[in-house]
């Protein structure tokens, strides 16, 4: 299981909606669940959806852990691995515009601060079909926004506006990092490392992109020229 992004021969998969999944699930979509978990969990995102493997099925999974929380200012609840199916969002009638950094695994040379909604109100199914209708605040209405818009063929391109600071990840990273405090940093070097660590070897632009985001955050001063 790959990761498809903007730059894959068939990025198709990417911009087209997905296509409503029915219940019970097959052991085929049973198994790529379970391939979607694991491969969230080397990449140490904290959100993936169906097409970002190269599924039109309306699947995301997503997980927030204590440390990536600690690395958002609107970060509330710690997440397990939770599996969503046939999602769809609205925001809540108090909900704000709030404008955050986000990535994405398929859109590598492009990233920023996107405007997303503070509080939304979500709807969904779990992988065993049974309705859930919930509510979100801060950066977990943030991850389940972006994931949402996959299903829909919508990506952080399409959702940063002339307002928003944007750029190229490298020096968006740089401009990220300053924003951290030192245990911050410490976290996001952290989670860098593992993510290298699990990266095969024959990931050449994955490795190169990742070894280049870790200089930059261990040595910003060299940056500069
Ligand atoms: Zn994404």
């Amino acid at each position: 299981m790959d990761v498809v992004t903007l730059h894959s021969p068939n990025p198709d998969v990417l911009l087209n909606p997905t296509i409503e999944v029915s219940f019970p699930l097959s052991q085929q979509t049973l198994q790529f669940i379970s391939e979607m978990q694991a491969l969230l969990l080397k990449l140490k995102g904290v959100g993936l959806a169906a097409p970002q493997v190269g599924s039109p099925q309306n699947i995301f999974v997503y997980s927030i852990s204590a440390e990536q929380n600690r690395l958002r200012k609107d970060a509330n609840r710690v997440v397990p691995m939770t599996v969503l199916v046939n999602a769809s969002y609205s925001p809540t009638i108090d909900a704000k515009l709030v404008y955050d950094w986000e990535a994405c695994f398929s859109v590598t040379d492009h990233t920023g601060k996107v405007p997303r909604y503070s509080k939304i109100r979500y709807q969904a199914a779990t992988p065993e079909g049974t309705p859930i209708i919930g509510i979100a605040e801060g950066f977990e209405a943030r991850v389940l926004q972006h994931e949402i818009d996959h299903l829909q063929g919508i990506l952080i391109i399409h959702r940063l506006t002339k307002d928003c600071l944007q750029g190229h990840p490298d020096d968006m990273l740089l401009l990220r990092y300053q924003e951290f405090d030192p245990a911050q940093k410490l976290i996001a070097k952290e989670l860098l490392i593992e993510r290298i660590k699990n990266t095969a070897a024959d990931q050449h632009t994955e490795l190169a992109m990742l070894n280049k985001a870790l200089k930059i955050l261990t040595d910003p001063v060299t940056r500069k020229t």
